[in-house]
């Protein structure tokens, strides 16, 4: 008898201190969901997938919104400061990031969702999608100035959703660590979600695929698609480099113009997160029609048509096709 009361006893003292329990690592007695904060919108909506209902995700920089220029409130140092664990890009994407956590006084786990992408860098994209020397030598001047801030690696992995798998099973271990009792949750959200992003990843090699060899060359705002072109088989030019940290010299503008013009590059495209001013004047000046607008640091609002990860490679894959096969 005392043998077989012991667990109920056990039970009902979880049920009562639900507090306890949910300092402890398991939350699978408390009502309370876990507390994630994703630094980005395209990181907070891979974190809903795999997290589901049992994860309250809160986002730092939201739809449309630039990561690069980020600077965080004190009303971010709050969010952070509740949470129980937060998701970071990496690669130097969020140059303000270790600033919000020591000012926040974060005690949770910090997961780093590209944690085993193969980084693509500066110097690989100059060799890649640079021909002429004259803009070699413009590229190396961004390179420099960015250095400082960046350090040379690339940050858009995300682009590539290969690479999204890898963020996936990151954010599905993050989970499971901060909150085991909901592995098989987390492991079954992960799963079908990395069914749908292999489909998508197939889908998106198909479509490009389709495109002739001689327009697979574009010009972009902001160097936000290497991995996407390395992946998909186009080559990016852009007239920002790869943080936007500073504005194209009207060097830089002028060697794309007489490259687009050179190897009669068909299409530039506009991004959601960049002015559109610069390409519209490259556009205009070089003859290059503008193919659409590219999501490529951010989702767009719920309203939009890129309001989740997914979403954003359906419609870039369509406007790059849409543009270029005509
Ligand atoms: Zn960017």
């Amino acid at each position: 008898m005392r043998f077989r009361l012991l667990p109920l006893l056990a039970a009902a003292s979880l049920a009562i201190s639900v507090s306890a329990a949910a300092e402890a690592s398991d939350k699978a007695s408390a009502a309370e969901p876990v507390k994630a904060v994703a630094s980005f919108s395209i990181l907070a909506d891979m974190v809903r997938n795999v997290g589901g209902d049992r994860v309250e995700v809160t986002e730092l920089v939201g739809p449309d919104g630039d990561a690069h220029e980020f600077n965080p409130t004190p009303a971010d140092a709050k969010k952070l400061a509740r949470a129980d664990i937060f998701f970071v890009n990496g690669l130097g994407f969020e140059g303000w990031m270790e600033r919000l956590e020591t000012s926040s006084g974060f005690k949770g786990a910090t997961v780093v969702a590209s944690t085993g992408v193969t980084p693509r860098t500066m110097q690989e994209e100059h060799g890649d999608h640079v021909s002429g020397d004259d803009h070699d030598a413009g590229h190396e001047e961004h390179a420099e100035e960015h250095d400082h801030d960046h350090g040379d690696m690339d940050p858009h992995a995300w682009q590539d959703l290969a690479n999204g798998e890898i963020y996936v099973a990151n954010i599905r271990d993050g989970l499971i660590a901060a909150d085991p009792g909901g592995k098989a949750i987390y492991e079954a959200n992960a799963e079908k979600y990395l069914a749908a992003l292999k489909a998508e990843d197939a889908a998106v090699k198909t479509a490009l695929g389709a495109l002739p060899q001689s327009r697979r060359r574009i010009i972009t705002s902001h160097d936000a698609f290497g991995y996407f072109g390395d992946a998909y088989g186009l080559e990016i030019l852009a007239p920002e480099g790869v943080s936007k940290a500073s504005e194209p010299s009207a060097k830089d503008v002028a060697t794309i113009i007489r490259q687009i013009r050179k190897d009669k590059i068909p299409a530039v495209f506009l991004e959601n997160v960049t002015n559109a001013k610069i390409l519209e004047q490259i556009a205009t000046e070089s003859g290059a029609k503008i193919g659409g607008t590219l999501y490529s640091d951010a989702l767009s609002g719920p309203d939009g048509p890129a309001p989740t990860y997914l979403d954003m490679f359906r419609h870039n894959a369509g406007t790059l096709t849409a543009a270029l096969s005509s």
